[in-house]
C-alpha cells in the first residue's frame, strides 16, 4: 500500500510541470539584472522606435519580472548602434549548440533585439515571426543573446496587434534567457502562438525560477524542482503556426507509464479474484 501511494505521488509530481531548457548545461546569465537593447534598424515591423521601446519594456513588466521566486530583473536599456550585418546576415552558420556567431557581433552580458531580413536561413517563410539565435554560452554561463524579428517585406509580425507582438518578443526572450518550450498551452513558452498572452504561466515561473532562483533568507532556494527533460533544439526557427512537437515530451510520458505500471501491479494484488 505504501509503495502504491508513493508511486501515485510520483506520478502526479512528474506530470505536473513541463518546462524545458534551451541548453543541455542549463546555462543562464550570471547577473541579477539583464539589459534589453534594441537595434533600431526595423523597416517593416509596423511600429516606430518609441513603440518598440514600449514593447520591450512590457516584455519585462508583463512577463519576466513578475516571477516572485526568481532573482532576475530585465530592464529596457534603449537603442544600441550595431553593424548592418545584424539586419542583413544570418549571423549563425550552423544550428549546433556552439553556433558560430561572428565574434565581432557578439553581445556581452545582455540581450539584443534586432530586426533581420535574411530570408535564406533565418526567415524563409513569412509565418516565422521571430527567432532566438543560439545563445553565446560558456559552460553554464550565457554571455549574451540575440533575438531576431522577421523584417522581410511580407512578414506577418507587422500586422499583429501590439499585445501579440509583445507576446512574441517575450517568448523569444524566454529562449534568450535559457528556456526551451513548455508542453502546457497556457505557458508563454508553449511552442505555438495561440493568442496574445497577458502573463506568465506557472510553468514559465517554475522554469525561470529553476534557472534564476531567488536566494532565501535562511538559505536554500525557492525552486527545488528539476526539468523533466532538456530541450536540445537550441536553434529555434519559429514557425508559430506549424511547430513540430514530435520529439518533445517523450521522457515524462515514459516515466509516467512506468510509474503507472507500478501502481497497477501493486493494486492488482488487492483486486478480488474469481
Ligand atoms: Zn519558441
Amino acid at each position: 500500500m505504501k509503495t502504491s501511494l508513493i508511486a501515485l505521488i510520483l506520478f502526479f509530481q512528474t506530470s505536473s510541470w513541463g518546462f524545458t531548457l534551451n541548453n543541455t548545461a542549463g546555462a543562464a546569465f550570471t547577473e541579477d539584472e539583464v539589459k534589453l537593447y534594441f537595434a533600431d534598424n526595423c523597416v517593416n515591423s509596423g511600429i516606430d522606435t518609441s513603440e518598440w521601446l514600449y514593447l520591450i519594456s512590457q516584455t519585462a513588466l508583463r512577463f519576466w519580472n513578475t516571477a516572485p521566486t526568481s532573482r532576475l530583473t530585465l530592464s529596457e536599456a534603449g537603442t544600441r548602434s550595431v553593424s548592418t550585418a545584424f539586419y542583413t546576415d544570418s549571423l549563425c552558420t550552423n544550428s549546433s549548440s556552439d553556433c558560430d556567431i561572428n565574434p565581432d557581433l557578439v553581445v556581452s552580458d545582455n540581450i539584443l533585439i534586432s530586426c533581420n531580413e535574411e530570408a535564406t536561413i533565418n526567415f524563409p517563410d513569412d509565418r516565422i515571426l521571430a527567432k532566438a539565435l543560439p545563445n553565446n554560452t560558456n559552460g553554464k554561463t550565457i554571455n549574451g543573446a540575440i533575438v531576431l524579428i522577421n523584417d522581410t517585406a511580407t512578414n506577418r509580425f507587422q500586422s499583429m496587434s501590439i499585445d501579440e507582438k509583445i507576446s512574441v518578443v517575450a517568448h523569444e526572450i524566454g529562449h534568450a534567457l535559457g528556456l526551451g518550450h513548455s508542453r502546457f498551452r497556457e505557458a508563454l513558452m508553449y511552442a505555438e502562438s495561440l493568442e496574445s498572452r497577458t502573463k506568465l504561466g506557472w510553468d514559465d515561473i517554475e522554469g525561470l525560477s529553476f534557472l534564476y532562483p531567488k536566494e532565501q533568507p535562511f538559505g536554500g532556494f525557492c525552486s527545488t524542482i528539476r526539468p523533466d527533460y532538456i530541450d536540445t533544439d537550441v536553434h529555434h526557427n519559429h514557425d508559430h503556426s506549424a511547430h513540430d512537437h514530435s520529439d518533445e515530451n517523450k521522457a515524462p510520458y515514459v516515466l509516467m507509464i512506468m510509474l503507472g505500471a507500478v501502481v497497477f501491479f501493486t493494486y492488482r494484488k488487492l483486486l478480488p479474484r474469481l
